[in-house]
């Protein structure tokens, strides 16, 4: 089987590695990629929303699978034109990738199957808003409509952070969706949905404030690790029952049939698991962990998603124990990252490369605000994060910064769950 892998982020890098380690693949290549993925994949240049061009390379390069990693191409369509071109492709409609692309059609699919989420409003212009806060809040939680990779959330205490943070995004066109706020540790689950058969991974958690103990503001995440050792038992069973597979057959019934991967970003309140928002991709950084104890081959699994043949996969296996992974983030990241600085230690096995690329002197050099994500395993969560941070230690970039407390309290036993969950 020949692969090629859209994306150029750590989650890509990633990806790439997992279908390398596939008996099945016979030829494997990523574009645009980055440092780190030119080192296990052939790679190549491609605009990776740009639908036309990335079905034209799939075909010329002979393809018989392509997997679709950023939310961006699904949405601009890159997944209808590879199939368009006779290709399976791992990754959602751009029909079916509005479950992510717009939060207004995500809100609704979920109202329809009857899956618990925050309550909400969106806002279009200054003149609603003050009225509109006065109905939510404290907590305010103020999002952009559209796609903001993770960075249009504010979540505050503080009413004139959340109006200036929604003015501010009005004044640049952008509409505002009001969230009431769901209090409880948040998951992440990943399930493979081939149209109808979800097959869930593990759960992961991940850390989206740039700073410890979830100071500053969020970002595309900092920090990842799994499985949950503090999660209700049943709770992934529970999930696909009560919200997923639901989600999944009503954008089947919509003619929104959702092939590839259904991100679930849950929040467990007392209540029980509610959902934060849907993504139609893997998200990036648990992917980096969840991959890093798949044993299922991963080429044949996404192969078998895209051709609609999940129900005949044996159930997945896991290596056991956990694995923890640290983003090594540029200076003024979330902010405008600083780049073009030399990267040493690059090369460490565990280290991913995300914004990274080789200069022609043939140096490592940062290129974007997610630099590395440096993934550990263990037979445990406090080994894990051992390896992990000891693997940072051997990774320098100047000005860097990276989360010192990623999986800490977990691994010390120390989550509260909500009392009636
Ligand atoms: P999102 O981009 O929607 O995933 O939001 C980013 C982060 O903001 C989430 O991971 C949560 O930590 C937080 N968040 C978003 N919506 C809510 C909500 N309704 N209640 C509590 N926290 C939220």
């Amino acid at each position: 089987m020949r692969v090629l892998v859209i994306g150029s982020g750590a989650r890509e890098h990633a990806l790439v590695l997992a279908v390398s380690g596939d008996p099945a693949v016979t030829a494997l290549a990523c574009a645009p990629g980055n440092a780190g993925t030119a080192a296990v994949a052939e790679q190549m240049g491609v605009e990776p929303a740009d639908p036309e061009a990335v079905a034209a390379l799939a075909s010329e390069w002979k393809a018989d699978l392509v997997v679709v990693g950023p939310e961006v191409p699904l949405v601009a369509g890159v997944a209808d034109a590879v199939r368009k071109a006779g290709i399976a492709c791992f990754g959602p409609s751009a029909t079916a990738a509005r479950i992510e692309g717009s939060k207004a059609f995500a809100k609704d699919v979920m109202a329809a199957a009857n899956v618990p989420t925050a309550r909400s409003e969106v806002v279009d212009t200054p003149a609603r808003l003050d009225a509109a806060l006065q109905r939510f809040g404290p907590t305010w939680v103020v999002k952009d409509d559209g796609l903001a990779a993770g960075k249009g959330v504010v979540v505050t205490q503080d009413v004139e952070v959340a109006r200036k943070h929604a003015l501010m995004l009005l004044d640049g066109g952008h509409p505002v969706l009001l969230e009431s706020f769901l209090d409880g540790p948040e998951a992440s689950l990943f399930c493979f949905v081939d149209g109808r058969t979800v097959v869930p991974l593990l759960p992961a958690q991940d850390f989206k404030r740039v700073g410890d103990d979830d100071a500053g503001p969020n970002t595309g995440g900092m920090g990842a690790y799994a499985p949950l050792p503090w999660a209700p038992e049943g709770l992934v069973d529970d999930v696909v029952a009560r919200i997923v597979q639901p989600v999944v057959d009503e954008l089947d019934a919509r003619g929104a049939t959702f092939s590839g991967l259904l991100y679930a970003g849950l929040a467990l309140t007392s209540e029980g698991p509610q959902v934060i928002e849907f993504n139609c991709r893997f998200g990036d950084p648990e992917t980096q962990v969840v991959l890093a104890l798949l044993r299922t081959p991963l080429a044949g699994l996404m192969h078998a998603t895209a051709t609609g043949k999940l129900a005949k996969q044996p159930p997945l296996e896991w290596s056991g124990g956990a694995a923890v992974t640290v983003v090594i983030a540029a200076d003024g990241y979330p902010g405008k990252p600083r780049t073009g600085d030399v990267i040493t230690g690059g090369e460490t096995e565990g280290v991913l490369h995300a914004g990274t690329r080789r200069r022609e002197d043939g140096a490592v050099v940062s290129a974007g605000g997610r630099v590395l994500s440096v993934v550990g395993t263990g037979k445990s969560l406090k080994s894990a994060r051992k390896h992990a941070y000891e693997t940072v230690e051997r990774v320098h970039l100047a000005g860097s910064h990276h989360r010192t407390d990623i999986a800490l309290k977990a691994a010390n036993g120390d989550v509260t769950m909500p009392v009636n969950a």
